[in-house]
């Protein structure tokens, strides 16, 4: 396994994501062979479209499939799930804003814990494209399996897989995503995470300007802009305490003319946006 293509995509003098320490890879993979529980991650994010990267530490890298539509916690629900590049191990807790380039947009680490094979050989299961394999996170747990699919989606390519629950005491039909939507990290939504960081680095040009993506964007900006404007003091949830002390805050704690008309016309947004 390597990174090449994971550094290929992305240029780290822009990007705020973890490049992988090689020295680190090597450790992981010498601590991790046999059947040792090992690290997963479920990042939710918000790009061109909104998709969950589900990743399983392998081999000292981070396995890595786009799931559309989310892991559902219902057996009969199989979820499409394209195999993409490796990632690093530190990509797994990696949470916050791409501004440009491959990814840009907002990356939640929605779920992680750990993963156990139910296989004795990892490499071989997958090149079976069959891996059986039981979750221990805050969301997902219980025994699940990701198979690969010939020809009957995407196009055929030999990297659509099938993630799949498998039946068990933590299966069920509660639509997972649906029901715990937030970071197991920060606790919080998109606009969160973008308040805590820069609002204002879309308002020209966004990562998806058309259909869901793009009307997500737009709420989320938003609502992140209004965060950060919101007075110091006021409670604003985890953005606006975060906040790194950018424009928008600055703004609103000290200006003068500007202040009052601004914190009049927020206050009237908070009251008819409550926080969800
Ligand atoms: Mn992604």
């Amino acid at each position: 396994m390597a990174l090449e293509k994971y550094r290929e995509k992305r240029n780290f003098k822009e990007s705020p994501e973890p490049s992988g320490d090689t020295k680190l890879a090597a450790e992981r993979a010498r601590k991790t062979k046999g059947v040792k529980p090992r690290f997963f991650c479920v990042q939710k994010h918000l790009a061109s479209h909104l998709h969950y990267d589900f990743r399983l530490e392998h081999d000292g890298v981070l396995l890595s499939w786009a799931v559309p539509k989310g892991p559902a916690l219902d057996p009969a629900t199989k979820r499409l799930a394209m195999m993409v590049e490796d990632h690093p191990i530190e990509y797994g807790t990696f949470e916050g804003v791409i501004p440009s380039g491959y990814g840009a947009g907002i990356v939640m680490l929605w779920d992680a814990g750990t993963w156990t094979p139910e296989v004795d050989d990892v490499a071989a299961a997958l090149k079976k494209g069959d891996l059986k394999f039981t979750l221990n996170g805050y969301k997902l747990k219980g025994s699940w399996v990701l198979v690969r699919t010939k020809g009957k989606w995407a196009g055929g390519s030999d990297r659509s897989w099938l993630l799949i629950k498998h039946r068990d005491d933590w299966a069920g039909d509660v639509d997972i995503t649906d029901f715990a939507p937030l970071s197991v990290k920060s606790k919080g939504d998109f606009a969160d995470i973008l308040a805590a960081d820069n609002p204002d680095i879309w308002i020209s040009h966004r990562p998806a300007s058309g259909g869901e993506a793009g009307a997500m964007f737009e709420k989320i900006i938003r609502r992140a802009l209004e965060m950060r404007a919101a007075p110091v003091g006021e409670k604003g949830g985890t953005g606006a305490k975060g906040a790194k002390g950018a424009t928008g805050a600055k703004g609103a704690k000290g200006a003068t003319g500007a202040r009052g008309a601004g914190a009049k016309k927020k206050a009237t947004k908070r009251r008819t946006s409550p926080r969800v």
